[in-house]
């Protein structure tokens, strides 16, 4: 098994001789940092000069630094311009998000020019435990502006060697299926259920030579371990996940051989695990909520900021032999999912369910008044049986109580040959 490409590669980010390179160095080197990113925001930031006022600028440890308030996303949306280190001149790309809160306001990062190149370079290294010279890898994320996840992806691959093309989120399984066949891609990046959906396109109507697709790189969204057994069975395919969002530079982390969890970019990010009720720093190993700090960003750094992402940090040292801390697969997010007598249900649960079945393509789920209604996407006609078997593997979970309803009914297919896409993936809640 080859070590994750991000061991050597972060020893040289750091500065330090292979020999040398060990968990206490990668710490220290983390904890400089820390007080670099510190006194850097409170010289040029106006949040950080307000929100650290009444903190001690110098930390010798760790635990120093969890006394740190927190940075929230409501932080973010309230005024973004007042996070910002550098002159309007020297940002490079502004990302707005769209709000999920109920304020109405965006969330908006800013990066750099050095700041994206960062990014590249982590993409390049993180691709290559998948890619190397004259692979042929279709991007199946937003590209097409300058600065998109797609877009430095692209730049980051060709440093590779590799030929890189952007299509965009899948919108049409056969027309991007004869696109692959055509550049005789033999890698994918995209979102789960969206390579999910060309897979199963795929077996179905077999558009793809056996064996084109070496290896797919899954990311924006949790990978079901369902999809990632089809996407293996159907392609026969190596899979790889990728955990990251906006506020971590676009890339966070990224699986190694093993498999067991994201080594993550620990040069350019520092990940706690908090308590999300408490805030309290939770010991090594405990689920809680992620929290992290950039190390290296210069337009919009973030202390202590929350994701709202659950997960953990896996102790010990990797199978593939590094010791780069590894973030365990996000579950959900704080505040997702819904709140049964018998526990929570969460969107990987009904994921795990439905793409067991080999009609599904892709379904949306809503839950009102003790009924779960889901809207399906299916192949061919055979809606009632597909019903059923929805039905029969949604109850083999307990937390599905027997009187909880489940309603089933097809998604709306406006255009023929034109496929719904359902972009919303989060169950939605309404009372
Ligand atoms: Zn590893």
């Amino acid at each position: 098994m080859k070590i994750t490409p991000l061991h050597e590669w972060i020893a040289q980010c750091i500065g330090c001789p292979a020999v040398d390179f060990n968990r206490t160095t990668l710490e220290r080197h983390q904890l400089e940092r820390l007080n670099w990113v510190i006194h850097y925001t409170y010289e040029h930031s106006r949040f950080y000069r307000e929100r650290l006022a009444n903190t001690s600028k110098t930390i010798t440890s760790f635990n120093d630094f969890s006394a740190f308030p927190f940075t929230t996303a409501d932080d973010l949306r309230a005024d973004p311009n007042r996070f910002v280190c550098v002159s309007q001149d020297d940002v490079q790309r502004i990302v707005t998000l769209p709000t999920s809160g109920t304020t109405g306001e965006s969330k908006r990062v800013f990066f750099s020019a050095a700041d994206q190149e960062l990014t590249v370079d982590f993409f390049k290294v993180g691709m290559s435990t998948l890619a190397g010279p004259g692979d042929r890898v279709l991007i199946l994320l937003p590209g097409l502006r300058p600065g998109t996840v797609g877009d430095l992806l692209k730049i980051g691959l060709e440093r590779l060697g590799c030929t890189a093309t952007i299509y965009g989120p899948v919108d049409d399984e056969e027309k991007v299926l004869r696109l692959i066949r055509e550049l005789d891609a033999n890698l994918l990046v995209g979102a789960p259920v969206h390579l999910h959906r060309l897979a199963r396109w795929d077996e179905a109507f077999q558009i793809l030579p056996k064996k084109q697709i070496r290896s797919v790189l899954t990311s924006t969204d949790v990978l079901a371990n369902t999809i990632r057994a089809n996407l293996q069975s159907i392609w026969g395919c190596e899979v790889f996940d990728h955990w990251g969002m906006t506020e971590t530079g676009l890339g966070g982390g990224v699986e190694c051989e093993a498999h067991q969890g994201f080594h993550l970019r620990a040069a350019d990010l520092y990940v706690e695990i908090i308590d999300p009720v408490t805030g309290q720093v939770l010991p090594e190993g405990e689920h809680g909520e992620v929290v992290i700090t950039t190390l290296t960003r210069s337009a919009m750094p973030l202390i202590r900021y929350r994701t709202g992402d659950l997960s953990r940090l896996i102790t010990g040292a990797c199978a593939c032999g590094s010791f780069i801390p590894r973030l365990e697969r996000i579950t959900h997010r704080v505040g997702a999912g819904i709140h049964l007598g018998s526990g929570l249900l969460i969107q990987s649960m009904l994921d795990e369910a439905l793409f067991q079945i080999r009609e599904v393509l892709d379904f949306s789920a809503s839950y009102q008044k003790s009924t779960l209604s889901l809207a399906v996407r299916i192949f061919g006609d055979e809606f009632e049986s597909v019903e059923k078997a929805i039905q029969n593997s949604l109850r083999q979970f307990s937390i599905i109580q027997s009187e909880m309803k489940i309603k089933i009914s097809l998604a709306e297919n406006p255009v023929q040959g034109n496929p719904v896409i359902l972009h919303k993936r989060a169950i939605s809640i309404n009372h």
